[in-house]
Formats: C-alpha cells, structure tokens, sequence
C-alpha cells in the first residue's frame, strides 16, 4: 500500500519539481526588472497563447469569474436580459449573470457527457433572451455547431466558459477542428492553479476573433479607459500579474503533455471501471477531446458518502463537483428555475464522484485507487 505517500487531488508540487528552474528564472526576472503590472511577460504569454489556440486576440485578465463579467459587459448585456446557462456548473458562471442585473435561466444537461441540453436551451429562449453561456464541463466541450445554430437562429451571444476545458478541440461535422473557447463571439478561462493551466495564484483570459470585441474587452478590463485619462465607458481593474504571466508562460508549453497525462490517468480508471453494474466511468463526446479537469464518475446504487469515507480512510480524496445545484443555492432562487425542469441535474448532484486528476499520477497510484473503489462497490 502506498499509503506513506498523500494522494492529491492535484498534485502542484510534483509538477513543479520537473519546472522549476524555467519557472524560478522567469519569476526572477520580473522581480529584477520590477515590472510587476504589464511588464513585458505578460505580452508574450498572450502571443503564445494568441498562436496555441489559434485565435486573433487574447486579452489577460484577473481571474475567470471576471473575463465572464466583462464579456457581458462588453457585448453590452443590459439589466433584465437573459442568459441562459447549465444549472450543473460552478456559481462563477452564474453569478456574474446576476450581479450585472441580469436574469440567470438555468437549464438541465445532459446525462452522458455533462454538457448542456440544446433542447433545454430552445425550451427557455423568449424575446429577452440575449445570450447562452455553455459551459465546457471537467475539460470537453459541449455541442457547439448546434449551439451555434440556435444562436443564430435566434441572434444570440455565445459566450463560452472554458475555465475547465483549455486545449481542448472542437470537431466540427466537416471534420474542421477548432479550440474550445474560440468558436463563440467570447471564450472565457481561469488560470486559478488546479485549472488545466494554473499559474501560481490568480489569473484569467477572454479570448475572441472579433476585433471590435476584442478593443472593448480590453477596454472595460482597464477602467474602460480608451487612451490615458481618457474613460468611454464604466470598466473594472482586472489584470492578469506578471509573474504569473511568466509562470503560464512556461506552463502553456507544457500543457499538451499535460493533456496526454491526464488521459493516460483516465484511461487507467476507464479500464479499471469498465461494464461495472454500479459505476459509470465518463462518456467522450464525438465531437470534442477531453482535456480531464476532472474525472468524474456516477454511481448507481452505492452509499456515495460510506465509498468517500472508506477512501478517505485510505488517504484517496475524492470531490463532489457539484453536490448542490445552482438552482438550489439561495443567491439564484427564483421562480423562473424549477426542480421540474432540471431533473437530470437533481440527478447528477446526488450520485456524481470525481477522483483524484492531474499530471503526476502514477499507475501504482492509480491502482491503488482503482482497487480501492472496486473493493468497496463490489
Ligand atoms: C474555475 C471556474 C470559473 C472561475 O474561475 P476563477 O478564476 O476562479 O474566477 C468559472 N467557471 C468555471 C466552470 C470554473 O470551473
């Protein structure tokens, strides 16, 4: 048993060792060169990520929650609009649907892949409806080409949540691919550490092909300042450190062998799980790769709190992402979003386990969690 060694969750510290000295000699540098805001990293690492995803404009920002927020902003959502986003998602998402005054429409998802149900969308679309937010749950997109569609049908927003999904590719039916969060009008992402490209404290980005979008994205980012003084609209601070630009910078040419680890582990737990009566190992989408933020399995028929307690016991950590729906929580309780309507995502919340994921795991670690949760779901 290898019980002497903590399993993680996620495991920074590991994935440190093997970059450190590009990492140590990049933050040096800022610090020698005391250019703490913008300084030059920050420029670079938005031109590197500028040409991994494929895409016009990057634009760095504080953290996820806020490229969200000012995506709306910028697109220029009003109070009373409404957005229509996954009940099943972290509260960033909707939270800044709501602080902006507009109206949260929560919609089920689907069962297999996590993702938003189109048809849940179509159900909820009124006159006031203005934008849809997918969110690219535990790392794989949700079906864009129809969301698109929708969209356009109906002249709606697509702003895409990637904060989970960075690197991940969109497979359109013509066999064209294209990067998670580059397909909507806005993609909006985390470098919050444990995020598939985590820096080392906090910071986020807004992507767009749209060069109007992009001036104004930029904008609101930075008081809403046109040219020095020079102030169009309200904005906000959000600014993305440069220390941990220099840290992503590293990180970024690090993240497609990051992916692949990642898949190895869950390609070790889908083996393991395979045709088990009480254990559902996750569903890949036709149309999407997965990047496995999270790896996340439904249980059917197992005490989910007695299999968390006998792994703990074990030193395997588990989560429950997201043990409560948002249409639960009292922040988002409203009329307008029924248990009725959300039954999957009811159903979700009471049998969803996700395991330990990240780039150091090895299959001896593996192992031992795999054994552990067969042994206790026999
Ligand atoms: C992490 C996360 C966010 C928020 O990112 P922060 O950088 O923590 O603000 C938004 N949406 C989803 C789905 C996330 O997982």
């Amino acid at each position: 048993m290898i019980t002497a060694q903590k399993i993680q969750m996620v495991d920074l510290k590991s994935q440190y060792e093997k970059i450190k000295l590009d990492v140590d000699k990049g933050i040096q540098e800022v610090i020698n060169n005391t250019a703490f805001i913008n300084g030059p990293a920050v420029k670079e690492f938005q031109k590197d990520l500028e040409t991994y995803l494929n895409v016009k404009h990057v634009i760095p920002c504080a953290n996820g929650t806020d490229a969200l927020q000012i995506a709306m902003m910028a697109l220029g959502l009003k109070p009373g609009d409404e957005v229509i986003t996954a009940d099943f998602t972290y509260v960033a998402t909707a939270e800044v649907i709501g602080l902006l005054g507009l109206i949260p429409v929560l919609v089920d998802v689907k069962e297999d892949t996590f993702e938003i149900s189109i048809e849940a969308i179509e159900k909820k679309i009124t006159p006031k409806t203005k934008a849809i937010v997918p969110v690219h749950l535990y790392g794989q997109c949700c079906n864009m080409e129809a969301i698109m569609a929708l969209a356009k049908k109906h002249n709606l927003f697509v702003i895409e949540d990637v904060a989970q999904a960075l690197g991940a590719d969109y497979m359109f039916a013509d066999g064209s691919k294209k990067k998670a969060g580059t397909i909507g009008n806005v993609g909006c992402t985390s470098f919050f550490p444990s995020k598939n490209l985590g820096c080392y404290g906090d910071g986020g980005a807004m992507y767009t092909n749209d060069d109007e979008l992009a001036a104004k994205l930029r904008m609101i980012a930075h008081h809403g300042q046109s040219k020095q003084y020079i102030h169009d609209v309200l904005g906000v601070n959000s600014r993305l450190d440069t220390i941990q630009a220099a840290v992503l910078k590293v990180k970024l040419k690090q993240l497609d062998n990051y992916a692949k680890a990642r898949n190895n582990a869950a390609d070790f737990y889908d083996k393991a799980f395979a045709n088990h009566p009480k254990i559902k190992t996750p569903t890949r989408a036709k149309f999407s790769t997965h990047v496995f933020h999270q790896y996340t399995l439904k249980l059917n028929g197992v005490d989910r709190d007695k299999l968390r307690e006998f792994l703990a016991e074990r030193n395997i950590p588990s989560m429950i992402y997201y043990p409560i729906p948002l249409h639960k929580q009292n922040a988002f309780k409203s009329d307008r979003n029924k248990e009725a309507d959300l039954p999957i995502t009811m159903k979700l919340c009471a049998s969803v386990i996700s395991l330990p994921m990240h780039t150091e795991l090895s299959n001896e670690t593996l192992k031992f969690i795999t054994d552990s949760v067969l042994e206790f779901c026999k």
